[in-house]
């Protein structure tokens, strides 16, 4: 129940019911009674409780979705109505969009119109993307040739059917988007899913499903369980019961998927961290590279997987391009994120704001120069100034480590082959810009960056077509476009002897 802040006028009726986690259609406590703290990141301060559900829910909720999987109207809907759903859905958060994105500013802390303007539409057009493809998921035929059986004639043509039942755990820094990119090919493919929205997040998640319902989607096929990563998601990653699980988070706790995973060698996809390089080159529009790289990084209070936190500068324009990105950071508003006028909100959680400025100030003990921002900033809530470093290099934990908050550090480079090599120096590779106006360095560059996106003279562009994940430690499989279809379904050969 919202008790300290007045609830945002479109998300009122939603803000003032109490909260309960979605199994098999019905909406349940946990089954020991528990709840965790729901809170506003801009002041520091409860507004809601939702069940902390723990292994029996996640039992529960796994039986519901293998009931839905196996044998049920879902298993048995054609393509073409299980697609009208998934548009269905959203056409529903397109008509409740404002209260969708009141929730996600309330609860994430992000600004209400960058969630009105990014994460309600994008969440909206994922499903939309998906729906198409219900109809769209088919095999091949193959004319084989069987040397060891000369004469043999057979037809041969492969099926892709759904992977099962997936449990899907999602992050805190974009709840509404991240539940839409797992749940659109998911459902597409005809799977069902458990799904656990982080414990700092789990609101818009609960809405989501509340119009899922709506959209007509059968019993059982959406579960959600809320709950702490280290019970319900713990025990969703190892259930017996799950055939796949799809997680986004860090990289340390995707290592911990892995694992538990691996017992009984579930599918498995992860879309985990990034420390990735943004490279201006001085042949850039200068006007463009320069708010475009402060974008880069501080998008969503820098809680973003892909954010541009390695800043590479060509060494001749190095003092102009530093000097623009600082004064962008300290132009930008800080508030909270219902505020119309708020252009940064808060950080997500006490936590993040202490990891954030625990990397602020090893950077300080190490002799990292701090040109503009550096640190908390306000009494209440999770707030941390933009952040510009310079003099940071390996072995420096600003520089090596995803600090996943408003900071980037600014290196100088002489030519594209060094940059090439350093850009790739990090255990991560989830995306990477370039700004140049030299189209051949930009094309001679790209192949050569270890990423799974590359952005030229733009960044932070995402599209429900087109596939996004990382390389090395970022991760594995990709989300979107028709890849994530694959990371959904399985292949089954058939060879029939004629
Ligand atoms: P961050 O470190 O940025 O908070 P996490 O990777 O911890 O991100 O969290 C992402 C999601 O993973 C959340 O839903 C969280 O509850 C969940 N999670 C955290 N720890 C575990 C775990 N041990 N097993 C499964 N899920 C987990």
């Amino acid at each position: 129940m919202v008790t300290t802040v007045e609830a945002a006028s479109h998300a009122a009726r939603f803000l003032e019911q109490p909260k309960r986690m979605l199994v098999d259609g019905a909406w349940v406590d946990s089954r020991h009674g528990r709840t965790l703290e729901v809170y506003d990141p801009a002041l520091g301060e409860v507004i809601d409780h939702v069940p902390a559900g723990d292994a029996e829910d996640v039992d529960l909720a796994v039986a519901a979705a293998r009931r839905a999987f196996e044998d049920s109207e879902w298993s048995r809907m054609t393509a073409s109505d299980r697609g009208r759903i998934i548009w269905r859905v959203g056409d529903l958060i397109l008509k409740h969009a404002d209260e969708l994105a009141e929730i996600e500013s309330m609860d994430n802390g992000k600004p209400v119109s960058v969630a009105r303007a990014a994460d309600v539409p994008l969440a909206a057009d994922l499903f939309h993307y998906m729906a198409g493809f219900a109809t769209k998921i088919h095999g091949q035929t193959f004319p084989i040739s069987v040397p060891y059986a000369p004469g043999a004639q057979f037809h041969a043509y492969t099926l892709k059917e759904p992977v099962g039942v997936v449990g899907q755990i999602v992050p805190w820094n974009f709840p509404l988007l991240m539940a839409a990119w797992k749940l659109g090919p998911a459902l597409a493919t005809g799977c069902t899913v458990v799904l656990k929205p982080a414990e700092q997040t789990p609101l818009s998640a609960l809405r989501l499903a509340e119009l899922m319902l709506e959209a007509g989607l059968p019993n059982g096929v959406l579960n959600v369980i809320t709950g702490f990563g280290e019970t319900a998601g713990a025990a969703l990653a190892g259930h017996p019961g799950v055939d796949k699980v799809a997680f986004t988070g860090s990289t340390e706790v995707g290592k911990l998927i892995v694992k538990a995973a691996a017992n009984d060698l579930k599918r498995v996809t992860i879309e985990l961290g990034g420390k990735s390089p943004n490279v201006v080159f001085a042949d850039a529009d200068l006007e463009t590279a320069i708010p475009g790289a402060a974008n880069a990084i501080f998008f969503n209070h820098g809680q973003c997987c892909a954010a541009g936190s390695r800043l590479y500068i060509e060494q001749n324009v190095y003092d102009e391009v530093l000097a623009g990105v600082s004064d962008y950071a300290e132009k930008i508003k800080l508030g909270r994120g219902l505020d119309p006028d708020t252009e940064m909100g808060p950080l997500v959680s006490v936590e993040q704001l202490e990891r954030v400025t625990g990397f602020l100030e090893a950077g300080e003990r190490e002799g990292v120069r701090t040109v503009t921002g550096g640190k908390q900033v306000g009494e209440h809530g999770y707030f941390v100034a933009p952040t510009v470093l310079d003099g940071a290099g390996p072995g420096n934990r600003v520089f090596d480590e995803e600090i996943f908050g408003p900071v980037v550090t600014a290196i100088p480079f002489s030519d594209t082959a060094e940059v090439a090599a350093a850009a790739n120096e990090t255990i991560y590779g989830l995306a990477a810009g370039i700004w140049t106006t030299d189209l051949t360095k930009a094309h001679r560059l790209i192949p050569q960056l270890k990423a799974g996106t590359v952005w030229v003279n733009t960044y932070n562009i995402f599209d429900a077509a087109l596939p996004f994940g990382g390389y090395k430690q970022s991760g594995w499989g990709r989300e979107m476009g028709e890849e994530v279809i694959h990371e959904y379904t399985e292949t089954k050969s058939v060879c029939i002897g004629l």
